[in-house]
């Protein structure tokens, strides 16, 4: 650290992002909960067959209205209600700058970020354990008047909230923002974004890294009521007008005509996450119902000493990179990226040596 680094942050601990590796090739990474599926064919011809690059010399467009436009229609809402970031990161950041001067509330469980966010901008935090069987209750968030931070489906444990349940908690108290993560939604949990027509204390937040296949591109959005869109816009024009660049306008633009590709990509993680969650309970893992791209499993009993770090050694040295968090409640886990249905049947092959190895 060098001594003139800012006091209040010395004890920041920065967010970890699951590795990067080199070697990627050679190995199945499922450890970050990218999309097996190249982005759609639309972006390549859209972005080569145009002046796109020659136009790279040029500021992109600040306000992102042909973005913002094509995804209002998406959504069915009006462009008033959408804004965009450079990833969902920026937005929740943007948020977190926005609109948690009576601090932020959040799972003890969930996505990491929510709380670097909040030491970062000196919030105070309200943590809200999830129940033993990782689930939230709503009635823990009945009597808290901090902003809440809710990933929907949760992360690392894959499990959603009914529409009925968000709408509850925003009912709970009108004058208090709910803040839905929505990262995975697409993969069959329910959307809160047509609620934000009727709430004005709602806000939904989404990305293109997983389902869209765009991590690589860093485009996320928000969803709400006009003057809430307005605060997180100013919050950006005060930060980096320019947030999304030419490039990324375009995938996203295109992702979203590309509507049949989308669909198709979605439902055959569905498909092969259903498949993999439930080939992993035969082999006696204990496998959380996730809604999400990943799953979250536990190695068997019945396999002495294959812990959880054990399991994500092991199946590192036979090249399959997963994600363990040595945290409180979950160090018996691992998170598992659904790849292709092909990617899934060698982990499961790999799966019955480990256990073999183990028993
Ligand atoms: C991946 C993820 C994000 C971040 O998405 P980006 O758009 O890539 O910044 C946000 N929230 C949750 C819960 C995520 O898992």
């Amino acid at each position: 650290m060098s001594r003139f680094f800012a006091g209040n942050l010395i004890n920041l601990v920065p967010y970890t992002p699951g590795e990067q590796p080199k070697n990627a090739g050679e190995l199945i990474k499922l450890n970050t909960n990218e999309s097996p599926f190249a982005p759609s064919s639309f972006i390549k011809k859209a972005i080569c067959e145009g002046e796109q690059i020659e136009n790279l010399r040029l500021y992109p467009d600040p306000t992102c209205a042909n973005f913002i436009n094509e995804l209002a229609k998406n959504y069915n809402v009006k462009s008033e209600n959408v804004t965009v970031g450079n990833g969902s990161d920026e937005i929740l950041a943007f948020c977190f700058a926005a609109f948690c001067e009576s601090g932020a509330a959040f799972a003890d469980i969930t996505y990491g970020f929510y709380s670097v966010f909040a030491d970062l901008y000196n919030i105070k935090k309200q943590i809200i354990p999830l129940k033993q069987n990782f689930s939230i209750d709503i009635k823990d968030y009945k009597n808290i008047s901090a902003t809440v931070f809710i990933a929907n489906p949760n992360a690392p444990t894959g499990l959603a909230l009914s529409t009925q349940e968000v709408e509850a908690l925003v009912l709970q108290n009108e004058n208090r923002l709910i803040i839905i993560d929505e990262a995975y939604v697409d993969f069959g949990a329910q959307s809160a974004v047509q609620l934000t027509k009727q709430y004005d204390n709602l806000l939904v937040v989404g990305t293109f890294s997983k389902s869209r296949s765009l991590a690589g591109a860093r485009i996320g959005y928000a969803i709400a009521n006009e003057d809430i869109i307005n605060d997180l816009n100013k919050i950006k024009f005060s930060f980096n007008p320019y947030n999304l660049n030419r490039l990324s306008l375009i995938a996203g633009v295109n992702s979203l005509l590309d509507k049949d590709y989308f669909n198709n990509c979605c439902s055959e993680i569905i498909k092969t996450r259903e498949y993999t969650k439930k080939k992993f309970s035969e082999m006696g893992f204990s496998v959380t119902n996730s809604m999400a791209n990943f799953i979250f499993v536990s190695p068997p009993k019945l396999a002495k000493n294959l812990s959880a770090e054990n399991y994500f050694n092991a199946l590192r040295q036979k090249n399959i990179i997963v994600r363990h968090f040595n945290l409180p409640r979950i160090s018996d886990y691992v998170r598992i990226t659904v790849g292709t249905k092909q990617q899934m049947q060698t982990l499961l092959q790999v799966n019955n040596d480990i256990i073999n190895e183990y028993k």
